[in-house]
């Protein structure tokens, strides 16, 4: 089977090294074949993955600050970077230098001096493995209508967040949210139409979420779960009134809703730090906040705290 994958040029490769010479030689290399982004030292390349996530790390060990196998480890606890591969750039080889690394959470490492064409084919086909996987969890996890996560995902990854806020005593908030008088629109539109408003409708929540441990799932047909880790009631609220101001702005014509657009319902619930609440009686709760805010008239939502 064929795999469309991302072309290499478009893939970021991260290069953290302290020694300018040696940085810019790799870089020199790398810039030929992918996008290179370069930092000297530990900390700043940890602050740099709070909001970029390569494709692939170069990474000296013996960094001034922290060492390399500490970026490492730090990286590895993420989930965002579980399969991000990380290569150590290293001239030590002795055995126990060697297990250091693996231990760390390392894909591979390249001896110094580094040779040109094995730098590049080793990244390569590094990189290429995580393409392939991407798109296999995409098939796996992902609704094909949307691009949105399927439940599934639900199933295998959510659970595990909400064990680590819970583990890290963080508020943890679940989003139910309905598109109202759907079937009308459907109706009287033809459900080819009523895809394309399905896909439009998840495109404002994929605008709307800003963070990356934010995740929306299509839940069922018309029915979407926005999980929101680390979130209370304060952001949870914030994240509601953003969806429902865009979906009304973006003004998707629906002239059988009195409105005379598409609109959504949403209910929700915020489990606090203490709480230890199981996901399927958090989506429960959130259920019936929606059922109360179908009640009061649509296009509003409801929420609760437990
Ligand atoms: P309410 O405001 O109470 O939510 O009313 P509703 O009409 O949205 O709710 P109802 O559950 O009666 O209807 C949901 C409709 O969603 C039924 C079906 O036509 C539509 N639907 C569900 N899945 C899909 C889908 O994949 N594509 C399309 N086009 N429509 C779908
Ligand atoms: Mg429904
Ligand atoms: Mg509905």
């Amino acid at each position: 089977m064929h795999l469309d994958l991302k072309p290499l040029t478009q893939c970021k490769i991260l290069i953290v090294d302290d020694d300018e010479i040696i940085r810019f030689s790799l870089q020199a290399i790398m810039e030929d074949y992918f996008e290179v982004e370069t930092q000297a030292m530990g900390l700043q390349a940890l602050d740099y993955c709070k909001s970029n996530i390569p494709d692939l790390i170069l990474l000296d060990v013996n960094l001034p600050d922290i060492s390399g196998l500490d970026v490492c480890r730090a990286l590895k606890q993420n989930i965002l970077f579980e399969h991000v591969p990380i290569v150590f750039i290293t001239a030590t080889y002795d055995t126990d230098s060697q297990n250091a690394c693996w231990e760390a959470g390392a894909a591979d490492f390249i001896g110094k001096p580094v040779i040109a064409s094995t730098l590049i084919h080793r990244t390569t086909n590094h990189v290429e493995n995580k393409l392939r996987l991407e798109v296999l969890m995409d098939l796996t996890y992902k609704d094909s209508l949307t691009g949105l996560y399927n439940r599934h995902y639900l199933e295998k990854e959510v659970c595990n967040s909400l064990k680590q806020s819970e583990r890290d005593k963080k508020p943890f908030s679940v989003l139910m949210i309905d598109i109202d008088h759907f079937k009308l629109y459907n109706d009287h539109y033809g459900h080819l139409q009523g895809d394309i408003c399905l896909k439009q409708i998840a495109d404002v929540f994929a605008n709307t979420l800003k963070r990356p441990h934010d995740v929306t799932i299509r839940f069922g047909g018309e029915e979407f779960l926005i999980v929101l880790p680390y979130t209370d009631i304060k952001g949870m609220t914030h994240v509601c009134k953003q969806i429902i101001l865009q979906i009304n702005e973006s003004n998707i014509e629906h002239s059988q809703s009195s409105i005379g657009h598409v609109t959504v319902s949403i209910g929700g619930v915020t489990s606090q730090k203490q709480s230890t609440m199981g996901l399927n009686k958090l989506i429960s709760l959130a259920d019936e906040e929606l059922y109360c805010a179908k009640r009061d008239g649509r296009n509003c939502y409801k929420l609760q705290v437990v």
